[in-house]
């Protein structure tokens, strides 16, 4: 084993939303920080829809009119498997979105800025811990020494085995694809999500406005060809439509691992699966928890042997504090939804079509527990899932 030629406080892997918080908030805290990032250019390729409510968008410190932004959104547009679309909007704009390359970037910079050193087009592919430190060894065959090591490298890292954590279940990832869209029908302000067995089984595609006539539309699904249904769909909805870009992704809906430190270690994003299930959207609690990471990182790496170690699990407790209680509801709302036929489906909406004005009141499109809570009570919601699915229920929100 060679001896690693560059040492620092903290190494973050990947330079995406988690990663960029948890190095700008480590070096913020005086910490001697190393980024990677194995593209040549921060945020590139995107696969992301860039959708995030105001109220996230505030909890990461971030303005809405910024570099990154391009469109404020008022709620959301719902289409059941048959049927008329139901439409929950509110009267002030509720998210913004983003274009998620420019914003990576714009976090990087910051982080830059606040003295991280960022790497590019270098790739961490082993992680080792020694007498020496915590090693990563990078694909051209050199090393790093980080005192404390972030892995902030996105859906289907293998980071954390190597550190002994286990991974989100990986086998859950959901194949995604999206097209830019132009010269559409005239967009308006509200996201468009589209379900049913015909359209996205098992999950739902979406169609959110970037522009006047231009829109990410795109899908994700459990099973069948994602491409024959994306295309099936814009043919339906905008037949007159140009696609001017294509990009697949994977979504993740397997919930967090259930520790997310080991010593000198630490996960976090979709690394560590904090991400919503019901939507795979993970912008939010991803650089939340980035921060967390990087301000633990730095505490950890100042002391050494159990005091180091307490940073790190109160960065594991600090997280779950926060979102667990939401995630494992979404979790759960995920379970329960994802196998319903289309004629259940088609019923559910039909009691949400009845409760909009509730839906618009409570609904938060991070902190889904709440409203996810008050719907599952309604006796016509629990009438439509199985029995198992109610006494499941009953025992988590009793
Ligand atoms: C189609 C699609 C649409 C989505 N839409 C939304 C949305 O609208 N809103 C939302 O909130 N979320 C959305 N998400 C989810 C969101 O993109 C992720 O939750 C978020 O990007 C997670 O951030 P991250 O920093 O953990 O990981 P990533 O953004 O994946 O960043 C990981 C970074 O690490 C780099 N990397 C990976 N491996 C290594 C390595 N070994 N060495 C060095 N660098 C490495 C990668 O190049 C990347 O830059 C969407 C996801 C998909 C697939």
């Amino acid at each position: 084993m060679g001896s690693p030629s560059d040492r620092y406080d903290v190494v973050t892997v990947g330079a995406g939303v988690a990663g960029c918080e948890a190095a700008l908030e480590a070096a913020k805290k005086n910490a001697g920080v190393l980024l990677l990032e194995e593209h040549p250019q921060v945020g590139s390729p995107s696969h992301c829809s860039g959708v995030v409510s105001l109220k996230g968008l505030e909890l990461l410190g971030l303005e809405a009119h910024s570099s990154f932004s391009q469109k404020l959104i008022h709620g959301a547009r719902f289409y059941p498997p048959h049927g008329e679309p139901i439409e929950v909007r509110k009267k002030d704009a509720v998210a913004l979105i983003l274009n998620r390359m420019k914003l990576d970037q714009f976090l990087a910079k910051q982080a830059v800025a606040a003295g991280v050193e960022l790497r590019a087009k270098t790739r961490a592919s082993k992680f080792e811990r020694t007498s020496d430190g915590d090693l990563l060894t990078l694909t051209d065959g050199s090393k790093v020494a980080g005192k404390v090591v972030i892995d902030a490298s996105g859906a289907g890292s293998r980071l954390p085995e190597q550190a002994g954590l286990q991974t989100p279940d990986w086998a859950q990832i959901l194949p995604g694809l999206q097209y830019e869209l132009v010269d559409m029908k005239e967009q308006g302000d509200l996201v468009e999500l589209f379900f049913g067995a015909k359209r996205a089984p098992g999950f739902f595609a979406w169609s959110i406005p970037t522009g006047k006539n231009s829109a990410r539309v795109g899908l994700a699904s459990k099973k069948g060809n994602v491409k024959k249904f994306l295309d099936d769909l814009v043919k339906e909805q905008w037949p007159k439509a140009t696609i001017d870009a294509t990009k697949s992704g994977s979504v993740l809906v397997a919930g967090p691992i259930s520790r997310c430190w080991s010593p000198g270690f630490i996960v976090v994003g979709d690394a560590a699966g904090q991400v919503k299930q019901t939507t795979g959207g993970g912008i939010v609690i991803g650089g939340y928890c980035g921060k967390l990471a990087g301000i633990a990182a730095a505490s950890a790496a100042a002391h050494s042997g159990v005091e180091s170690e307490g940073f790190l699990r109160n960065y594991d407790t600090q997280w779950r504090e926060k979102f667990s209680s939401d995630l494992r509801k979404m979790g759960l709302a995920r379970k329960l939804f994802a196998g319903l036929s289309d004629e259940t489906l088609d019923r559910l909406f039909s009691v949400l079509r009845d409760n909009v004005s509730e839906i618009e009141a409570e609904g938060d499109m991070d902190f889904q527990g709440k409203i996810i809570t008050r719907m599952l009570k309604k006796r016509k919601v629990a009438t439509l899932l199985p029995r198992v699915a109610t006494d499941a229920i009953k025992a988590i929100f009793s």
